[in-house]
Parts: structure tokens; sequence; C-alpha cells
């Protein structure tokens, strides 16, 4: 006989979780489905262990300007398995944190991979299902890939490698990148093109490979990983398509991607249909196909963030269990940063997307400068902005930034492109002086 209940979901992640208790919170009936440690991909390989990487880079990196502080140089080294311990540390008080939260709220924890719809030998029935199973990274397809590691191995790390080369121009290459050459390994960034972060505005890309190179990572562009190697003589061997040679590393990232935990949930047997890319198809409010079936997070493959997918989830169970009809999230405007050094904000649309939708109409700002905290020092990495508008009432459609205090400046200002601030309210707004985002308000 089924257990009954008025919400399933499958996937204890981001999104998964803040649908469950947002349910269980209107009094629904709920069970989630999780086989791993609670809070997914961002609380375990993600964005909180990644975070607290790159705080200890940030750390790291005032070693280049404790001196022009009037500070002696900052002492050479860093205990990476002591941070490691502790992150791990943390991160498990998280994942209790979160079998608390549903055990308050009394959500069935049931500890087991879902199969429409079974789990730990019990068949569940729902008015409503929720798929939650996020992604993970891929492997290329190529002899010896299985000797890199991929985000996930990242975490597990338990010395810092000393020659590394990452594969991949996304953001999370980008960011290890960033992370493990502060922290004082020798990187390589290989990547197919020649350009990184493609998703984003083009200045934020061009920048960012700019000020990798000047941090000392090497990049390697035109490159199509062929084989990986491991010998006595080279260590690990890394050969591109094109015959060039990479050798003597301790370590391969590949972050070339990730792809949807879908094949094994039995969904055909449950009739719900997947995008051409594999991901579960799912309308402006997180339905499939399938009545009562829904999907939420990066197994939508609809921006893989974990706020959204929280997001997402919250929304749908406040349309569900609380009667609120036309609650849903919209993905326009979603704020996001690359924790690069510097950081990198976002908001928007690329200068590139908006000429595309609203040709002529779209006037761009732009500044760049030194930050006052770089009058002091030796080196002078400049900060570079943008804003762009549309039409006449100049409308802003994107705001983009690469500097120190990005990650910290973007939430308030996208409150204001949701909004649909325009320039002269920018213009408007009197400066925080001395700031860098006070250029934001003073641009011409
Ligand atoms: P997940 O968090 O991946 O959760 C899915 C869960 O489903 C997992 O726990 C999995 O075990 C479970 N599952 C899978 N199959 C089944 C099954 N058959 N039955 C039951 N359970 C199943 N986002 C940001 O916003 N900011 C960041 O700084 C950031 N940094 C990141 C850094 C890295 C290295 C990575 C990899 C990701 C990062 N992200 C970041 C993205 C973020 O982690 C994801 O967008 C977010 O975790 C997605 O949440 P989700 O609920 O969709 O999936």
């Amino acid at each position: 006989m089924a257990d009954e209940f008025d919400l399933v979901v499958i996937g204890g992640g981001s999104g998964g979780l803040a649908c469950a208790q947002r349910a269980a919170d209107y009094g629904a009936r709920v069970a989630l489905v999780e086989p791993g440690a609670l809070g997914g991909t961002c609380v375990n390989v993600g964005c909180v262990p990644k975070k607290i990487m790159w705080n200890a880079s940030e750390i790291a990196e005032t070693r280049y300007d404790s001196a022009d502080f009037g500070f002696p140089p900052a002492p050479e080294g860093h205990d990476w398995p002591a941070l490691k311990a502790k992150r791990d540390a943390f991160v498990a008080r998280l994942n209790a944190h979160y079998a608390h939260n549903l055990a308050t709220r009394k959500v069935d924890h049931i500890v087991d991979h879902a199969r429409f719809l079974e789990a730990a030998g019990r068949t569940l029935a729902a008015r409503h299902v929720v798929i939650a199973t996020g992604g993970r990274p891929c492997i290329p397809a190529i002899p010896g890939a299985s000797l890199g590691i991929t985000s996930d191995g990242f975490f597990d790390l338990e010395t810092r490698p000393q020659r590394v080369a990452v594969a991949g121009s996304g953001y999370i290459a980008v960011e290890f990148a960033g992370i493990l050459e502060a922290l004082g390994s020798q990187v390589t960034l290989i990547i197919r093109s020649q350009a990184i972060l493609k998703m984003f505005d083009r200045l934020l890309g061009e920048k960012a490979l700019e000020m990798l190179r000047e941090n000392g990572v090497v990049i390697e562009t035109g490159c199509r990983p062929e084989a990986l190697a491991r010998t006595p003589q080279m260590g690990l061997e890394l050969t591109l398509q094109d015959g060039r040679r990479l050798g003597h590393l301790d370590c391969v990232i590949w972050a070339v991607g990730r792809v949807p935990n879908v094949e094994s949930l039995g969904l055909e047997s449950a009739g719900v249909h997947l995008t051409t890319a594999g991901f579960i198809a799912t309308d402006e409010y997180q339905a499939t196909n399938v009545a009562g079936i829904y999907a939420i997070g990066d197994v939508t493959g609809r921006m893989p963030l974990t706020p959204v997918a929280i997001a997402a989830g919250r929304r749908l169970s406040d349309r569900l269990f609380d009667g609120q009809r036309e609650r849903r999230l919209e993905y326009e405007n979603v704020p996001t940063v690359i924790f690069a050094h510097p950081p990198i904000g976002t908001v928007g649309l690329s200068e590139e997307q908006a000429r595309a939708r609203h040709g002529e109409a779209v006037r761009v700002f732009t500044t760049s400068f030194v930050p006052l905290y770089h009058s002091m020092t030796n080196r002078k990495p400049r900060s570079h902005m943008k804003l762009v508008t549309v039409g006449p009432e100049e409308h802003i459609v994107g705001a983009h930034v690469i500097g120190p205090g990005a990650d910290e400046m973007l939430q308030g200002f996208a409150v204001a492109v949701r909004m649909g601030a325009r320039k002269r309210d920018f213009d408007d707004t009197v400066a925080i002086h001395p700031t860098s985002a006070e250029e934001f308000v003073t641009l011409r």
C-alpha cells in the first residue's frame, strides 16, 4: 500500500529543501527523498565551501599589499589541511541544521534514491511531486580523464596541489583558478576558445582574463584535451589535440560543464518530457508536461544558481499550498557574483544581449578607475563598470562590475534594476564616498 502525502520532493538540495519546508509551513504533509548529505550541491560541494576557500584566498592576497600599509610582510605558508577540517566541520553543522529543520516541520525525510515513485522500499503517493535532483559535473570522454578530478573532488583535496591545470572557461573554472593561485599553486587555465565567461557581458570576461594573467595564472587558449596520462617522469600529463603537452601536473580539474541528474528517476514510466539538452522541460510555473509533477532548480537547466532554486521552490509551494495562484519565479534580472580576484558582479542584460534585443535604442555608460585602496599599493589593478540602458528614458537593463567589493555591491543595484530604475535615478542618488560603488551613480 502506498504512503500518502500532499507533496513528495525528490532531492534535498537548495530547491528541494526550500520547497518542502515552505509547503510544511502551510500545513502540507510532506516527504523529502534524499540519499546524500542534506543541502545538496551548494552546501556540500558548491557555493558554501567555495566561498570559504575564496575568503582564504582573499586573505592570502593581502600579502601583496601589507607592506604598503605599514605592516611587516605577511608570513608565507598556508595550512590547507586545517582549513579543510574546519570547513568540513562547518558543512557538517549545516547538514545537521537542515535535518533539524525538516524534523521540526515533521517532513518525512526518506534516505534513498527515488525512482518514480518508490524509495527505501516504500511506494509513495502524492497530489504533487517536485523533482529537484540538481546536476553533477561532467568529465570529458577522453582516455585517462578519470585521473583528473571535478569540482566535487576539489573539495576532497586534503592538501594544496602545487601544479594544477584547470580545464574550463565558465565561472567555476575561473573561481578555482583564482583561489588556487592565490593560495600558492602554480595554475594553468586551459580554455577551448580565446575567451572566458562567455555567458556574461564581454567586458567582464576580457578583464577577468587580463587579471588572471596579471595574477600569474598561465592561460592556454585553443585547447582541446585529447588524453590524460600519469607517468613516473612527467607526473600527470595532459595532451591536447594540436599536439601540445602539459606535463608535471599534480592535479587536473575538469570544470567543463554540468549535466542534470535525471537518468535514475524512471522518468519514462512517469511520462515526463526532457528538453533537447536533457533537462526536465518546465513551463513558467515550474510544471512539467505531466499534471501534478513539477521541477525546480538545476535539473531544469534554467539559471543554475542556489537562490534561483530556492525562490522557484518557495514560490511553487506558495502557489500549490497557499492559494497564491499567480505566484512564480521570473527569471529576468537575476543578479550573480563570480568570486574571482577581484570579484565580478552582474545583473540584467549584457551589452550584447541588449543590442540584439533593442538595437539602436541601447546606450552604454562605462568607467574604469584605480580604487582608492590601491592608491597606497604597488600594484594598480583597475576596476571596470558598465551600465546598459535602453530608450530615451535610459532604463537600466544591465549593470556589470569587476573590482574589489563587486560581490557585496550588486544586490542593492539589482533591486533598483528590477524596479525599473533609469539612469537619471542613479544620477540623482547621492554617492557614498569614498567607495567603488559610488562610481555607478556618477557615471557620465
Ligand atoms: P542540488 O543542490 O544539486 O540538489 C540536488 C539533490 O538531489 C542532491 O542532494 C542529490 O543528492 C539529490 N538527488 C539526485 N538524484 C536523486 C534521486 N534519484 N532521488 C533523490 N535525491 C536525488 N550557486 C550560487 O548561487 N552561488 C555560488 O557561488 C555557486 N557556486 C557554485 C560552485 C560550485 C563549485 C558548484 C558546482 C555550484 C555552485 N553554484 C552556485 C550552483 C548551486 O550550487 C546550484 O545552483 C544549486 O545547488 C542547485 O540547487 P538544486 O536544489 O537544484 O540542486
